[in-house]
């Protein structure tokens, strides 16, 4: 599979599945547009570099709707285009339902969610010109599980999949394919902050018994950005050792 001369654009590539998701794409020679919130992303940029990738990184809030018209247009300027959009920023605050507090409940839903609509709307008027596109969203399980304590998490991962079948819908004719990858349990900063406790009950519901890797996620995209999926659009895939099917 190789991206030679394709823009891929993905948020929040300072660690975890972003920073594995620029390097596969690296590694299959795309030029890379990546951004980072809080976390400079000096590793991620010097596993690129060591890749000899063509790529910016830049600082972007995805709740900020000018900030991300403002990056996608840098994109446009310094690669000319965005093909494949990966919407990956995203963050837990979890709490249970009861005691969630309102601010809790507001930045979960305006990174995940609307982060997300802020980076679709602005990628698509520069591929709906070019009558071309991959929008890629990163899910999770709990959007279609539910998870005691991520009443938030879920909702704004499960509002994705209305996202993406909608934006799907929409832009079918302009030949854009919008699609949604849930992850299970993978290996990250994110589930590295869980207890021993429940890891061992996340694993335990693993059919194969094993977390999955950023790697895993990354393999999936790399299919979904893909000519080889080129008439797949508004579908999920789960990439989760079975634990939810
Ligand atoms: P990490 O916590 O390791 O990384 C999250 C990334 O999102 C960081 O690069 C962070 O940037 C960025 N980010 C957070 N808030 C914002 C924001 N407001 N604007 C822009 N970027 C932001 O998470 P993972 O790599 O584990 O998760 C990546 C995606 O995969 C998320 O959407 C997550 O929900 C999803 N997922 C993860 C699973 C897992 O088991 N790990 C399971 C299912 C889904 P910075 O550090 O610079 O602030």
């Amino acid at each position: 599979m190789t991206f030679k001369g394709k823009t891929v654009f993905i948020t929040g590539a300072s660690r975890g599945i972003g920073r594995e998701l620029a390097v596969a794409f690296a590694e299959a020679g795309a030029n890379l547009f990546i951004t980072y919130n809080r976390t400079a992303p000096e590793d991620t940029l010097a596993r690129l570099s060591a890749l000899d990738a063509d790529v910016e990184a830049v600082q972007l809030d995805v709740a900020d709707s000018t900030a991300a018209a403002d990056a996608v247009r840098k994109c446009a300027e310094r690669f000319g285009t965005v093909d494949v959009l990966i919407n990956n920023a995203g963050v837990t605050k979890d709490g249970l339902l009861m005691r969630m507090k309102d601010e809790d409940w507001d930045a979960v839903m305006d990174t995940n969610l609307k982060g997300t609509f802020n980076m679709v709307k602005a990628a698509v008027k520069i591929m709906i010109k070019k009558r071309a596109g991959k929008i890629i969203n990163i899910g999770s399980v709990i959007g279609s599980m539910g998870n005691a304590g991520q009443a938030n998490y879920s909702a704004s991962k499960a509002g994705l999949s209305g996202l993406t079948k909608s934006a799907a819908r929409e832009l079918a004719p302009r030949n854009i394919q919008v699609n949604l990858i849930a992850p299970g349990y993978i290996s990250t900063d994110m589930t590295e902050a869980l207890d021993d406790g429940t890891k061992n009950a996340i694993l335990a519901m693993i059919p194969m018994k094993k977390l999955g890797t950023p790697r895993d996620v990354a393999n999936a995209a790399l299919f979904l950005a893909s000519s080889a999926s080129d008439y797949i659009t508004g579908q999920e895939i789960h990439v989760n050792g079975g634990m939810y099917m």
